[in-house]
């Protein structure tokens, strides 16, 4: 086993892999860049070095040279490299290998056999795994292309061979779209990956992503059973589940096979994922799974198979990784039970799932449940890397059981200092559909607009922020609560920008009389604590003027400044600004252009994400204020409007 090793990554996976090291008596330097100097991962490992001049990953964790000099100056054996960054760089691994160190990880050849779509295809094709019908050869003419996809039947899907992400990939339903869609996809694909070969695949119908975990020695492969990644929002997985409902013993022997298959047929060393796109449409046919691509690294969802196996994946890199063999046979490997995962991002979901940023002022989760996180208490989810707070794991012996323990996870998790998409992840755990295993990468989509639908408090949680505000919740002397005579205060908060005065009467020290608006609710406290209305006093976090009451996911409040009445009343909807720190990916409009409300104005890209930033109103561009490849700043103007009424 290594003495020490070096993690080149950050977040939540660089404390993961820590963690086992740890465990195995292996030491441990993080590394980190500007903007993460006081870092979770920084402060768990034995050692830590400074990465590069910025923030950004091209200034810092994507930097191989030196992050290989730090592993050099600390006597690293062995290079983690967790996912993301350099995980799947085979320039990286050969560095690596050249300077005579452990890449904990597959070899730059099976990287690079698997890197493009279309010869990890043609690859599988080979050696007898199913693949996607449709066309992954050379010929990239549009007319060819457009040939190819009658042939194959539509709806057909276009994705960038050098793709990930869900980058430069689209649907077409017809034939009269085609050239279009190709037209996209490619510009897509040449900016997102410097290439813009495409391949074209018969678009599955109600399908689902199954992928199968796999762990070799270079010779030989065994899986790990499979993981249903099926609940997706625009091709990116948001809760994740092992193993797979509706999954039958044929079925998971034929992917199993099929997926060591793809390994040994690479020669692959470590964790591996083959990912399988499956038609869900009539229940799972051993004859209706093909293979989509495969990812050669630890994947974020790993947990749920560690949840359903007991096999700590990152103990098995290592042990690989150091020259021992498969740590355990094939038929020595069972399920136990069911787990779920669900990725806990800083986001603002009814904005259209907009990444945030944030001081972390609270946050906590339940005992019990596991919460993978790179970020603490007072912590900042900063706009350089991707806004993940935690991953919440849960594991039960039946799906059922599984289900209710991920939904109680996630009412009882408490987050504050952030916008977060925990009520979106609550209302997914409560989904019908999903409950009962009918799960296709459609069903977010179909059902958006309740599961996106944003929380709304009752009069009593405003109770509850009120009394946090007004210090009423401890008796103690300062506020008059010992007196028996009744007290009348009053505070002014607000609930998303819309301001409301909460009015109580102090009744003594164990009864409360508030009014707010037309409301009237009594709180009364009891030996357990507060009773307001029918609601017992849920937690409540407080930081400067925020007031966050822990209950439907958490309700931000803020504590209004009575001489600051019209801070709200800004946005006249002149300015599209960027909503965060980013790169102007492309501006649309023109000087004197006339636009409609909801028109795309320019397109941000900024936490791995691209933003179309929208006209707020109908009217005419006065001024363009960025440049395409400009880097701005949080609340930048980039195009101005003219004045509402004085438009041509
Ligand atoms: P998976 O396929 O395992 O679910 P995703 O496709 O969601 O993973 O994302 C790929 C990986 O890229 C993520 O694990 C993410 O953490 C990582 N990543 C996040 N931000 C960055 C960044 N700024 N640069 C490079 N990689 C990143
Ligand atoms: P990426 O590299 O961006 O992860 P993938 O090829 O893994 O791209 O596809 C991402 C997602 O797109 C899948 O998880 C699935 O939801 C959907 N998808 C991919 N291929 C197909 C297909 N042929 N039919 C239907 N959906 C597909
Ligand atoms: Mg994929």
């Amino acid at each position: 086993m290594f003495h020490k090793i070096l993690i080149a990554n950050r977040g939540e996976i660089a404390c993961r892999v820590i963690e086992t090291a740890r465990r195995l008596g292996v030491r441990t330097v993080a590394v980190y860049s500007d903007a993460d100097r006081n870092a979770k991962h920084v402060a768990m490992a034995d050692e830590a070095v400074q990465i590069g001049h910025g923030p950004a990953p091209a200034d810092s964790y994507l930097l191989a040279d030196e992050i290989l000099a730090a592993a050099k100056l600390t006597g690293a054996e062995g290079i983690h490299p967790g996912y993301g960054f350099l995980s799947e760089n085979p320039d990286f691994v050969d560095k690596v290998e050249a300077a005579g160190l452990a890449f904990i990880g597959p070899s730059a050849a099976a990287i690079r056999a698997m890197g493009l779509k279309d010869a990890a295809k043609a690859l599988m094709e080979e050696a007898g795994v199913p693949v996607v019908p449709g066309y992954h050869g050379r010929r990239q003419d549009a007319d060819f292309l457009a040939e190819e996809a009658g042939r194959i039947g539509y709806p057909v899907l276009i994705k960038a061979v050098a793709g990930g992400g869900g980058k430069g990939m689209r649907l077409v339903e017809d034939a009269a779209q085609f050239a279009d869609a190709l037209a996209s996809a490619q510009g897509e694909a040449t900016t997102a990956f410097g290439n813009p070969a495409v391949l074209i695949e018969k678009y599955i119908q109600k399908p689902r992503h199954i992928e199968v975990q796999v762990f070799g020695d270079g010779t030989s492969a065994v899986h790990l059973f499979e993981r249903d990644c099926s609940l997706q929002r625009r091709h990116q997985k948001v809760i994740e589940e092992a193993p797979a409902p509706g999954m039958t013993r044929e079925m998971r022997s034929a992917m199993g096979d099929a997926a060591v298959r793809a390994a040994e047929a690479i020669g692959y060393a470590g964790a591996g994922t083959v990912e399988f796109i499956v038609d869900g449409a009539d229940g799972l046919r051993t004859d209706g799974f093909w293979f989509m691509e495969m990812n050669t690294r630890l994947q974020v969802e790993h947990p749920v198979t560690e949840a359903i196996t007991g096999v700590d994946l990152v103990e098995w890199q290592l042990r690989v990784a150091a020259g021992e063999g498969l740590p355990s046979r094939q038929e020595d490997l069972h399920i136990t039970g069911h787990a779920f995962e669900a990725r806990l991002y800083a986001e603002d979901v009814p904005k259209g799932f907009l990444p945030a940023t944030g001081t972390l002022s609270h946050l906590t989760f339940p005992d019990g449940v596991r919460a993978d996180s790179g970020v603490r208490a007072g912590d900042t989810i900063s706009p350089w890397y991707d806004p993940m707070i935690a991953k919440v794991i849960v594991h039960g012996p039946t799906r059922g059981a599984a289900l209710r323990q991920l939904d109680d996870a996630l009412a009882r998790t408490q987050v504050a200092g952030t916008v977060t998409n925990l009520a979106f992840l609550g209302a997914l755990a409560r989904h019908r559909g999903f409950a009962a295993g009918n799960v296709d990468t459609g069903l977010i989509a179909r059902d958006l607009d309740s599961l996106a639908a944003a929380p709304e408090p009752a009069v009593a949680h405003k109770v509850a922020a009120a009394m946090v505000a007004l210090d009423l919740v401890t008796p103690h002397p300062e506020t008059g609560f010992t007196l028996w005579a009744d007290l009348q205060r009053s505070v002014t908060l607000a609930w998303q920008g819309t301001p409301f005065e909460a009015m109580v009467a102090v009744n003594g020290p164990h009864a409360q009389t508030w009014t707010i608006g037309e409301d009237r609710v009594r709180a009364v406290r009891l030996a357990h604590g507060w009773q307001i209305g029918d609601l017992g006093m849920p937690a409540v976090a407080r930081a400067g003027d925020q007031i966050t009451v822990f209950d439907r996911y958490g309700l931000t409040f803020t504590v209004a400044d009575p001489l600051d009445r019209d801070a709200g009343a800004l946005g006249d909807g002149n300015l599209i600004e960027a909503p965060m720190p980013g790169l102007v990916k492309a501006i649309f409009a023109t000087v004197g252009q006339e636009v409609k409300e909801g028109d795309r104005l320019a397109i941000l890209e900024a936490m791995k994400m691209e933003h179309s930033l929208l006209a707020a109103r109908d009217g005419t561009v006065a001024e363009i204020l960025a440049q395409t490849g400009d880097q701005v700043e949080a609340g930048a103007a980039l195009v101005r409007l003219e004045e509402a009424g004085t438009g041509a």
